[in-house]
């Protein structure tokens, strides 16, 4: 964090639109992974019983705490005033609006009464478990990662870029684990998968899609970083096809291309690094297995 620290404390290091970005990410992040761990450990957790399911939502749940822990960290060593950035979840309102869409689909399922087991209760966990994956980690956290890998690949901000990249690395996994369920939860249960839930699935995607525009057009007023909120948009709708079209729906933005695609490379690649070389140790040049 040493190079973050000193850009962060110059008077004329960062803009002052660079600046909002770093500020807004860590408020939202902070809060929004804990959200995440919340509604695993305290809902769902109880609610899927398949064994291989609960083990890895257990690491997910360790791996969330580890990303607040990382953020909080990032705050703390840039000396940022802690107070205005977790309250952000109530007062800037383009953040308070996404972690509000995702705490109203916990809600029900985290009473302890709740249980499923009627076609209502199975389709409420059914529609917490598309909030949280395909749109709280699938697409709430696509603009704020960009803005930041970017400011990273800019040579900026490079600590904070980095735990990012970890983090982002994590979330890949979640998102995919997610996907997985909703799919095998469709294959088990197909009358739970009608015309309303179909369409009901839909609209939360695409309106998680509009609120994290909301957010790219508040945290970049101006371009910035050689990008802005009308690239952005067509990023998160190019993101949200892609959710629509895992879970089995019709993609609702026909034609829209990525115009980040460096951010594929950046997640498809593998990122198993030395952590103090901060260098890749894996240079796989040639496969030698043999199968039999
Ligand atoms: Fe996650």
């Amino acid at each position: 964090m040493t190079a973050d620290i000193i850009l962060w404390k110059s008077s004329n290091g960062l803009t002052d639109d660079e600046r909002r970005i770093v500020l807004r990410n860590l408020g939202f992040f902070a809060t929004a992974d804990s959200l995440v761990a919340n509604n695993l450990a305290l809902a769902v957790y109880r609610l899927i019983t398949n064994p291989e399911c609960r083990q890895y939502i257990l690491r997910q749940a360790f791996e969330e705490a580890i990303h607040t822990h990382a953020y909080q960290y990032c705050i703390e060593s840039l000396g940022m005033d802690e107070g205005e950035i977790f309250n952000m979840y109530h007062e800037i309102p383009s953040v308070a609006k996404k972690a509000a869409w995702g705490l109203k689909y916990t809600r029900a399922i985290s009473d302890p009464e709740f249980n499923t087991g009627t076609v209502a209760t199975d389709k409420e966990l059914l529609r917490n478990l598309i909030a949280y994956y395909c749109v709280l980690e699938g697409i709430f956290f696509y603009c704020g990662f960009t803005q930041i890998l970017s400011m990273g690949r800019r040579n900026k901000m490079t600590g904070v870029a980095e735990q990012f990249q970890y983090i982002l690395r994590d979330e890949s996994m979640h998102l995919n684990f997610g996907i997985d369920v909703i799919n095998q939860i469709k294959i088990e249960n197909p009358h739970l998968w009608d015309a309303a839930m179909k369409d009901e699935a839909s609209q939360m995607i695409l309106q998680g899609t509009q609120l994290e525009i909301e957010y790219a057009r508040d945290t970049m007023p101006r371009g910035v970083l050689g990008m802005n909120a009308a690239m952005m948009e067509d990023y998160l709708k190019f993101i949200a096809n892609r959710r629509l079209t895992q879970i089995g729906l019709k993609a609702e933005y026909p034609g829209t291309t990525n115009p980040f695609p460096w951010m594929s490379e950046i997640m498809d690649l593998k990122k198993e690094k030395n952590f103090f070389e901060t260098r890749v140790i894996e240079y796989q040049t040639g496969g030698a297995l043999a199968w039999d």
